[in-house]
């Protein structure tokens, strides 16, 4: 049975950015600014990926970076109750508020937003993207443009559009999923022992006060962390299934979510300090810490993050620890793969944003050209807004001037 299918057409894009995320965010804003016809697609029903939909705790190697996350981080403090933390550096915003100040970010630099849409392929011409496809209540839409950003942290566009891509590590084997929720109920001067802003043995603790009911999460590192006084975010599994199979990431959701009401329900029947204790809501979508890395003119390595290597071109300094979670349950974490999660700064090249293998595409985020090791360090807040934001410089230049983004062109 052949099964054919029609897509409406809408072309006359400059810049597509896939994935509304935060690299996909700033690369939109980015785009937008620069003038460029920018359209920004995304299966949720907001914006900011999983610093909104995961119920991110706080942004790391954020307040570091320079470009327009200070300015972002400027409207979160005014807008979005955001705080910058210096010691240690880190930088905590309302997940919910965060969604109305990229939305009005995007719409001030003339972003068109598209929810609830989600892509599902891509048609190539002579090594471009001519078309992105996509599925939603309006139906089968292929929108048309000149240069195409995957920002979906999965690699899917370039996936899509034959892009070749690395996962996981040597073996094929991938970080866990988390699945985060937020609590409510807690007392503020009861959670100091538990609340890693101001105790530094909270991780013990935490799994102490469940040993005493006889639960070992399946996280061994639990974080419990206060967004504001009423609110604590509690990130305390690990779900062994690759992020980018349908069926992995709704069995890993299933477990996670029953993971965490077993848990919370536990500390509430324990009372004392726990009486009150609620989940208020677990994540819309589980934490995917990798997916696709798709190749690009260059690839950023161990050497060069353990090296804190600069380059001409170099577009982002990342800072701070190489983060990389276990890949076997009950496992070892980054131990068994790195010198030690500290590094020196080290720089991301323009030619890790530039796909290798199709012409028009760019990639932000999580899903840039790098190893595995290297990706266990850029795959946070800061180095992943930054990455986002010079595609969509990049976008609009190659756009505006008809060049290709594999030229490399000065922005
Ligand atoms: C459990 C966990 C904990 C973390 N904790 C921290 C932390 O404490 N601090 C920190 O700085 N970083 C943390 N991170 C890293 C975090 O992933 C990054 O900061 C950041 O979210 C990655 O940004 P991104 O835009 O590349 O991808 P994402 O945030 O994953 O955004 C991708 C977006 O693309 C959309 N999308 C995907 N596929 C499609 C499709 N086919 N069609 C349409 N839309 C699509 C998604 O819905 C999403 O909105 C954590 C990550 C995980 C998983």
């Amino acid at each position: 049975m052949e099964i054919k299918k029609h897509y409406e057409e809408v072309n006359g894009y400059d810049v597509v950015v896939c994935g509304g995320g935060p690299a996909g965010v700033a690369a939109a804003i980015a785009a937008g600014r620069k003038g460029a016809k920018t359209l920004l697609l995304e299966r949720g029903g907001c914006l900011g990926g999983f610093w909104t939909r995961g119920l991110l705790t706080w942004l790391i190697n954020a307040l570091e970076q320079e470009g327009l996350l200070q300015e972002v981080m400027d409207r979160l403090e005014q807008e979005a109750e955001g705080k910058r933390v210096q010691s240690p550096k880190r930088f905590i915003a309302d997940t919910e508020k965060t969604k109305l100040v990229f939305e009005r970010m995007c719409r001030e630099a003339g972003v068109e937003i598209l929810y609830h849409t989600v892509l599902s392929g891509a048609v190539k011409c002579q090594g471009r993207i001519t078309h992105v496809l996509t599925e939603s209540k309006s139906g089968s839409v292929a929108y048309g443009g000149k240069i195409f950003i995957d920002t979906t942290g999965d690699g899917d566009l370039g996936a899509y559009a034959g892009a070749e891509f690395d996962m996981g590590n040597g073996e094929g084997m991938t970080q866990p999923l988390s699945l985060i929720c937020q609590l409510s109920g807690l007392d503020y001067e009861d959670m100091a022992p538990f609340d890693s802003q101001r105790s530094k043995n909270t991780k013990p603790a935490m799994l102490q006060e469940l040993a005493k009911l006889g639960i070992t999460p399946s996280y061994g590192g639990p974080l419990l962390a206060v967004l504001n006084r009423e609110v604590y975010a509690l990130m305390i599994n690990h779900i062994h299934y690759p992020g980018t199979s349908a069926k992995g990431v709704t069995q890993a959701t299933m477990e996670a979510r029953e993971e965490l009401h077993t848990i919370v329900d536990a500390l509430r029947r324990s009372g004392g300090i726990w009486k009150n204790i609620r989940i208020a809501t677990t994540a819309d979508a589980i934490g995917v810490r990798e997916g696709r890395r798709l190749h690009g003119l260059y690839t950023v390595t161990a050497e060069d993050v353990y090296a804190g290597r600069s380059f001409p071109d170099g577009i982002c300094c990342v800072s701070g620890n190489t983060d990389i979670h276990s890949v076997k349950p009950g496992g070892a974490g980054y131990e068994q793969f790195v010198k030690g999660n500290k590094h020196p700064p080290y720089e991301i090249p323009l030619g890790c944003l530039v796909s290798r293998d199709v012409e028009n595409l760019l990639m932000g985020g999580r899903c840039i050209s790098g190893d595995f090791v290297a990706h266990g360090s850029y795959r946070v807040a800061g180095p992943v807004f930054r990455t986002g934001e010079v595609s969509g410089l990049l976008a609009a230049h190659c756009a505006k001037n008809n060049v290709s983004p594999q030229t490399l062109p000065k922005i």
